[in-house]
């Protein structure tokens, strides 16, 4: 074994998205922008398209391509960015419907692409993307048809945040009563209960075991090989700058992945890897391909040591990097043997 090896629980994931979809009534779509979260579109969406998912969103037009390459036929995929300059052609050949954001994206659209769906995004105070209530308030009501009304949320991992019951009202009062169909939450917005649901929802870190989904399942484990061991004495120092120094005599691993394979330089003596059960110090910082680890406390030297694994999940790994689990997935990098499996679990 050269390189490191990344494994996908595809039955992990369509576990999480039953799981989701069990805790509301409306329809519930699946996020899969920046490649399924850097786990693999392809091999994602497929899986959730078989496990009941019809509703799919991407963040540009080009991923929505690559995803009606992957789903085919009548999938509805959601583009967030709209109808940008320059992406008609990719809309209207591969069937995406835009979120459109601004009364400029309207123009455009209803310019370039008359008779193509359409969806509208609206802000309701994150100041991201979106109408403003002016711009939305302005429009002719009876003359446009979108297939899709939202708005997203910007505090919904924290329950107890007032701008969560602030911009429910606010995308209330904007939508009530005109017959759109309407969708609000991501994962987090799920779990503050069904006046959040509206007619869809779109959870995306949920679906690849990370929080604030605390349910989730686990998805991935990242396994990474030892190169080499060697003895320190007490006082010899580890990897460049010599930030960590040994203070008892000390078997230390060198592991073959790096800040190039998105361990975050941050988790540089932060971090630790585990051998089974046993966790084992990341110490030294994190070299572009190299990290190195204390493995004193393992009776025998390890071929390998995991990283993400059942005793550390994507989160715990953020949380010792500084950063959200979200980074932490979205960073793995193109260098590691990439497996999927379907174990799920009970
Ligand atoms: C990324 C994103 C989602 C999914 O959010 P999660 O927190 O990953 O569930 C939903 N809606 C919008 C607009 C997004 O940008």
């Amino acid at each position: 074994m050269t390189n490191a090896t990344l494994t996908t629980d595809l039955t992990a994931i369509s576990q999480n998205w039953q799981a989701l979809d069990a805790l509301t009534r409306c329809e519930t779509a699946a996020v899969v922008k920046a490649d399924a979260y850097g786990l693999g579109l392809e091999q994602v969406a497929c899986h959730l398209a078989a496990t009941g998912a019809r509703i799919f969103f991407v963040a540009l037009a080009s991923e929505g391509a690559a995803l009606r390459r992957a789903l085919g036929g009548d999938a509805e995929i959601y583009v967030f960015a709209g109808h940008m300059r320059g992406d008609t052609d990719l809309i209207r050949d591969n069937g995406l419907t835009p979120l459109l954001n601004s009364p400029e994206q309207l123009t455009r659209h209803q310019t370039n692409l008359a008779d193509h769906a359409y969806g509208l995004q609206l802000d309701t105070g994150m100041n991201r993307l979106g109408l403003e209530p002016e711009d939305w308030l302005a429009l002719d009501h009876g003359a446009i048809s979108p297939t899709l009304v939202m708005s997203h949320l910007a505090c919904a991992d924290d329950p107890d945040h007032p701008m969560n019951r602030q911009q429910l009202a606010c995308f209330n009062e904007l939508t009530e009563g005109l017959g759109y169909r309407r969708s609000l939450s991501a994962t987090g917005g799920i779990l503050l209960g069904g006046d959040y649901h509206f007619d869809l929802t779109r959870p995306g870190i949920g679906l690849y075991g990370g929080q604030p989904f605390d349910q989730a399942r686990p998805v991935v484990t990242l396994s990474l090989p030892v190169i080499q061991t060697r003895l320190l004495q007490p006082g010899e120092t580890v990897g460049y700058g010599n930030s960590w120094t040994a203070g008892r005599p000390t078997r230390l691993a060198t592991v073959a992945a790096g800040y190039a394979d998105g361990l975050l330089r941050a988790l540089g003596n932060r971090g630790q890897l585990f051998a089974g059960g046993t966790a084992c110090p990341l110490v030294g910082r994190v070299s572009m391909d190299l990290i190195t680890v204390d493995v004193t406390e393992l009776a025998q030297d390890p071929e390998s040591l995991d990283i993400l694994c059942p005793q550390q999940t994507v989160d715990q790994l953020a949380d010792a990097a500084g950063t959200i689990g979200y980074e932490i997935l979205t960073s793995l990098g193109p260098r590691y043997t990439r497996h999927t499996v379907k174990l799920g679990g009970s």
